[in-house]
Formats: structure tokens, C-alpha cells, sequence
């Protein structure tokens, strides 16, 4: 389709993604000493699938649709990752997410490598229909590699329960039996877990909340915006807000809204559901820029879309005391750099976003068991992770005198460079 013209990978700029994280695990690489070998091996993906395939359209017409699997490590278990569909998405994306996700399943100890997929495509011009034909053939492409057992896809940007609920029904009709764990972040009534819609957004307000108290920020003198608003964005801001931060701004794709005296964000809420988008909310006294929300005079600030929003153009500019990564990839090296210098804390995405592929793994063992866990005990056991992840994240980071970023990165790296080394070189 044309978008694939458009969205052709560059290989050398740095807001490429993938250069992005390739530059981020040599300096942790460096960090550790790594060998050199471990090196070669841990910065390339495994395996990369690029599929070209026909979809019916609703005037009868077949247009062809490019989309990409790629796992990017299976040492510590099967590859784990979402599925995005955007009309930027491009194979050096796909395979920056996917390295990313190895690094946040080991910064959590989870059991599993990373992956990651997309379709290009623009969902908000294709019907429900549409969607679906999309959906179940791309699923039947990609069976070539996901399974319960080797690599299982989850929601990421413009996917969600039903996108999930359409791969498994395929796959299980191509099986003949129903295989739920091949996905995660499904409905409920085909074995999703409780808790894992809000999961990713639950871990954000983790991780905020660990931050403050370590850094003596009280949450009801602390203002917050928030870049997105969808699964991520909203449940942070909904959950920050019930512990009593107060969120002065909030955007999606289509523009942001801000009032200093604080969203009431339950009322927001209900105005998106109707509305689709946050312009247009009574409670707002101004509306806001995308790039403007990121430069507000904010305590807190939570980019929830996507890549390449904090960069060299304007990352002097931040005045936030802390960035939470509640999105993937965000932050440029070079961005990076000046809020180390400027003493702005990061919490990095492989540790701030966790929350969704810890729950996918509850939902996963739950699948697998047959067995399901009541909404608590699955909140209570995200919590501790994170926590966890959080403090031998910040240990490291003192212990090497760096980021939180760089601190995550050698736990993770090391991690997964410790099980490459102990199974060895096949054969
Ligand atoms: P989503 O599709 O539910 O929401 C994306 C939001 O970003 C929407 O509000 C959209 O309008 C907005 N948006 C899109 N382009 C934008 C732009 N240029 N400027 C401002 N806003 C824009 O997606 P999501 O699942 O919430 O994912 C958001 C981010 O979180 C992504 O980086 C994703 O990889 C990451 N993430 C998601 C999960 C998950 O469980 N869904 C887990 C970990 C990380």
C-alpha cells in the first residue's frame, strides 16, 4: 500500500528508533565491560519477518498491507511484544520495540525474550470490518512464529482487547481448539486476566510514586501532563489522580487541553468515551499544543505516545523535575544527555511500562494453569514487582555513578548476557 512508501526505514538519523536503542545498549555494554562477542550478539535481532498480504476493503477492492514480526532475544524464555498498528510503522521501529521489550522482561525478571509487531496501516480510516480482515490474515502470516510456547503478541499503539480477541480466535480455528495463551491482553471471557487493561498505566503510577517518596515529592504538591491519552496515558493520568496528583494537562493525537487548577480526570474521561478525544472537555480552560504540553512548568511529565518526543530541539526547554517514559522510546540519546546535565530524573520506559507486560505474564501462567487469580492478588503481585525492579534499578544506577536508564540497562543486559553465556553457542 502507499504507506509503505512513506514510511521506508532510515538507517542513520538519530531519531531513528532503532539506532536509538542500539546506541543506549553499547553505552550500558561499555558499562559492563561486556565481551565483545556478547556484544555482536545482544545488539542485532534474531529474527525479523516482513509480510505482504491482501485485505478486503468494504468497496469490495483487495489493497496489500506491509507488517513485521521480529523477535529480538529467546534466551530467557519466548519472546513477548505487542502489535502496533500506525501508518508510520517501519521494520527499524518494529525492531527497536522488540529489543526494548527484552530489556523490560529481564529488568523484571519475567521469563521471556522480546518482540515486537506492526502493520502499516491507518486504523482511523478503515471500518471495524476492515480492521478484522486485517487482523485475522496478519495473525495467520505471523503464525509462522508466534505460539503460547515461542513468542506471544499483546496490545501496543491502536490495538486492543478485540484486535487480541481476533488472533486468538484464528489461530485457534487454524488449530482446531482454543489457544488463549497465544495472546495477552484479551477480554475476559476468553481468559484475559483482571487487571490488565489498566496494568500499564498501574506500573506508571508505581514506579511515580517510588520516585517522589525517594526523591521527597509530596503527590498533592506535585502537577503533572500527560503526553496521550490512550490505554497508557489515561489510566496513569486516572490513577495519579486518585493519589491525589494533580494533572494540569493531557493530549492525544488530535491536540491537548489545560487548566493549572487541575483535569477532573473521571470527568474527562467520560467526555473521551463520548467524544473520542479530549478537545472540546468543559472542565479545560486552554487548549495546548502537543509539543507546548511538553514544555509546560510541570512537576511531572509522561510522554504515553509514541517515539522522538524529548529530543536536542527541546529537551533544554523541559521544565519538569522528572520524566516518567510511560511510552516507548520517547527520549533521544541526545535528550538523554542534556537531562542528565540539567538534573532532570528519567525513569526509563523499560522500567516505567513494565506494568503491561507483567500483567501479560500473569495472564499468560493463568492461560497455561487454567487457573485465575482475583484482581487483588494480581495489583498486589504488579506492585511488588515494580517496587522490586525500581530499587535494584536505582542501586545499580548509584553503584555505576550513572542514569536510571543506564541503570536498568545493566541489570537487564546483564541478565540476558549471563543466560546467552551459560547455554552456550548451538551447536
Ligand atoms: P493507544 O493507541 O491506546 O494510545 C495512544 C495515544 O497517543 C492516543 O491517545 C493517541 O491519540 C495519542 N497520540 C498518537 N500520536 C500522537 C502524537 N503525535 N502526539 C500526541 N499524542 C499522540 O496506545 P497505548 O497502548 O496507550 O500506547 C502508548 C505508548 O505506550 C506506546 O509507546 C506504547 O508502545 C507504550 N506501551 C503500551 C503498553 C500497553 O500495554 N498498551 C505497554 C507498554 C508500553
Amino acid at each position: 500500500m502507499a504507506e509503505s512508501v512513506l514510511t521506508a526505514s532510515s538507517t542513520a538519523t538519530a531519531a531513528n528508533p532503532y539506532i536509538t536503542a542500539q546506541r543506549q545498549f553499547d553505552q550500558a555494554a561499555s558499562i559492563l565491560n561486556l565481551d565483545e562477542g556478547m556484544r555482536q550478539v545482544l545488539r542485532e535481532v534474531r529474527r525479523e519477518l516482513t509480510v505482504n498480504f491482501p485485505v478486503r476493503m468494504d468497496d469490495g477492492r483487495i489493497r496489500i498491507f506491509t507488517g513485521y514480526r521480529v523477535q529480538h532475544n529467546l534466551t530467557r524464555g519466548p519472546a513477548k511484544g505487542g502489535i502496533r498498528y500506525h501508518p508510520e510503522v517501519s521494520l527499524d521501529e518494529v525492531k527497536a520495540l522488540a529489543m526494548w521489550m527484552s530489556w523490560k522482561c529481564a529488568v523484571t525478571n519475567l521469563p521471556y525474550g522480546g518482540a515486537k509487531g506492526g502493520v502499516i496501516c491507518d486504523p482511523r480510516q478503515m471500518s471495524q470490518k476492515e480492521l478484522e480482515n486485517l487482523t485475522r490474515r496478519f495473525a495467520s502470516e505471523i503464525s509462522l512464529l508466534i505460539g503460547p510456547e515461542s513468542d506471544i503478541p499483546a496490545p501496543d499503539v491502536n490495538t486492543n482487547q478485540q484486535t487480541m480477541a481476533w488472533i486468538m480466535d484464528t489461530i485457534s480455528m487454524e488449530k482446531g481448539y482454543s489457544v488463549p495463551a497465544i495472546v495477552t491482553g484479551k477480554p475476559l471471557s476468553i481468559g484475559g486476566s483482571e487487571g490488565r487493561p489498566a496494568a500499564t498505566g498501574r506500573g506508571v503510577m508505581v514506579v511515580t510514586l517510588e520516585a517522589c517518596r525517594r526523591m521527597g515529592i509530596d503527590p498533592a504538591a506535585t502537577t503533572v501532563a500527560v503526553q496521550g491519552f490512550g490505554n497508557v496515558g489515561s489510566v496513569s493520568a486516572e490513577l495519579l489522580h486518585a493519589q491525589g496528583f494533580k494533572v494540569v494537562a493531557v493530549s492525544d493525537v488530535y491536540g491537548g487541553i489545560y487548566n493549572s487548577q487541575g483535569l477532573d480526570i473521571p470527568a474527562l474521561l467520560g467526555h473521551v468515551s463520548a467524544r473520542g478525544k479530549v478537545e472540546g472537555f468543559s472542565g479545560a480552560s486552554e487548549t495546548i499544543t502537543n509539543s507546548a504540553l511538553l514544555e509546560l512548568p510541570v512537576t511531572i511529565l509522561i510522554p504515553a505516545a509514541l517515539e522522538n518526543q524529548l529530543t536536542m530541539a527541546n529537551a533544554a526547554r523541559i521544565q519538569a523535575r522528572m520524566v516518567v517514559e510511560a511510552a516507548n522510546g520517547p527520549t533521544t540519546p541526545e535528550a538523554d544527555d542534556i537531562f542528565h546535565q540539567r538534573g532532570v530524573t528519567l525513569i526509563p520506559d523499560i522500567l516505567a511500562n513494565a506494568g503491561g507486560v507483567t500483567v501479560s505474564y500473569f495472564e499468560w501462567v493463568q492461560d497455561l494453569q487454567s487457573f485465575f487469580w482475583e484482581e487483588r492478588e494480581i495489583n498486589n503481585r504488579l506492585t511488588k514487582i515494580m517496587q522490586n525492579a525500581y530499587a535494584q534499578v536505582d542501586e545499580l544506577a548509584q553503584e555505576h555513578n550513572t542514569t536510571l536508564r543506564m541503570g536498568a540497562y545493566c541489570l537487564a543486559v546483564k541478565r540476558v548476557a549471563d543466560a546467552t553465556s551459560v547455554r552456550g553457542i548451538y551447536p
